[in-house]
């Protein structure tokens, strides 16, 4: 049913921490808005992390605009404690969430941005990409050379130690997902570590203080991807709170280095090493996903050109992209940051009060 459109000013599509924080800024302008959210639930990507899953940013830092995160500003919230905190949020300020709503396809007609979802046609002035920075697991092509007889998972599919069958496990990936799942799993599990490329270990708390705590101190947090230091420090990623040695000591995790190849349930490093092991945990990040969006803002590995989330079509924003400005731009306490930025930019390109949320047909 392709008959009905709803018109808004501005359409923010998806419901994360980074539209619910851009709604709050709206709503507060005033603005006719809509936030559309492809899951059944709020909170859809932090429902979908591990049971376990404890956040690198105490909870201090994980208040979107407008509501601190609660409890003890010095403990580190886990998922469901996220899950509830911006499902209450969205609840508090009453932003318009229409759950269920996937955006199939997104393109310019007539000076306004066409949205469709399975069911419905809405045209904005303005749109808003807060699809998220991880979005589709990403695998090495060597994945798929393994036997079937070996249970593959990505860590988006990781749950909880009972889920993955007894056996030698092999995780393969050195970042913070691949740490924490790899040191969960030592408790029950032979646990063997494929670290590809290593990131530099930052310890979470320092002389009693919180690693973020320094960030914001120093200014280092909002220094932006124009900044020689800020270019600097995008160019590597972090390891927060875990070293590969304590992994090994404390947690008994054997180590390797890049898985290389496979060959039937055989796994070799780069080493020469190999290991056979009972599954296999990919660790092993996400990409985008925007072949939905007709728009000319993409280079030609498909990644969104812009500047601090602005693009060059008029009117069409993205948000909570990894470094889209500084480290903060994709943590839950300092995407407000970016939001409020994208929200000064949609104010100022708002067409003027007399053009504002017409029906379509209606003058
Ligand atoms: C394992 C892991 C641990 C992390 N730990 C921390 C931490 O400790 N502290 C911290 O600050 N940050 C952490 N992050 C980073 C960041 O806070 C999260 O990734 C966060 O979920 C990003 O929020 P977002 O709103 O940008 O995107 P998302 O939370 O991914 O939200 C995007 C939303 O868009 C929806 N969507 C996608 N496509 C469409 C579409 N076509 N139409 C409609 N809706 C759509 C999705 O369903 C989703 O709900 C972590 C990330 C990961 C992966």
């Amino acid at each position: 049913m392709h008959d009905m459109t709803d018109r808004h000013e501005v359409i923010v599509v998806g419901g994360g921490q980074a539209g619910l924080a851009l709604g709050y800024f709206l709503s507060r302008q005033g603005r006719d808005f809509t936030i559309l959210e492809a899951a059944a639930e709020p909170a859809a990507a932090w429902r979908q992390r591990w049971d376990s899953l404890q956040l690198f940013t105490s909870a201090r830092y994980g208040g979107l605009p407008g509501q601190a995160f609660p409890g003890d500003p010095d403990r580190y919230p886990n998922r469901d404690d996220v899950v509830a905190y911006l499902t209450d949020y969205a609840g508090r300020f009453e932003l318009p969430v229409q759950l269920d709503s996937r955006v199939r396809s997104l393109r310019q007609v007539d000076g306004t941005y066409e949205v469709k979802t399975d069911d419905r046609t809405y045209r904005a002035d303005q749109v808003v990409v807060a699809t998220g920075p991880f979005q589709r697991p990403q695998r090495p092509e060597i994945a798929e050379r393994l036997d079937p007889s070996v249970r593959q998972l990505h860590s988006s599919e990781y749950g909880r130690p009972e889920d993955v069958a007894s056996g030698p496990v092999l995780v393969v990936g050195g970042g913070n997902s691949g740490f924490q799942i790899a040191a969960e799993l030592a408790g029950t599990h032979e646990v063997h570590l494929s670290i590809g490329s290593r990131q530099k270990p930052l310890p979470q708390r320092i002389l009693g203080r919180d690693l973020f705590w320094y960030l914001e101190a120093t200014g280092l947090i909002r220094k932006s991807t124009e900044s020689r230091i800020g270019r600097r420090m995008s160019g590597k990623d972090t390891l927060i709170g875990s070293r590969p040695r304590t992994l090994q000591r404390r947690h008994g995790v054997r180590l390797h280095p890049r898985a290389v190849d496979i060959q039937g349930a055989d796994v070799t490093f780069s080493d020469g090493g190999s290991l056979r092991p009972g599954a296999v945990i990919w660790a092993t990040g996400y990409d985008s996903e925007y072949a939905w969006i007709d728009a000319p803002v993409f280079d030609e590995r498909g990644r969104p050109l812009h500047r601090r989330g602005v693009t060059s079509s008029p009117g069409l924003y993205f948000l909570g992209l990894t470094w889209q400005h500084t480290r903060g731009s994709a943590l839950l306490g300092w995407v407000k940051d970016d939001a409020e930025h994208i929200a000064v930019q949609i104010n100022q390109s708002a067409p003027t009060e007399s053009g504002r949320g017409t029906q379509e047909g209606q003058p």
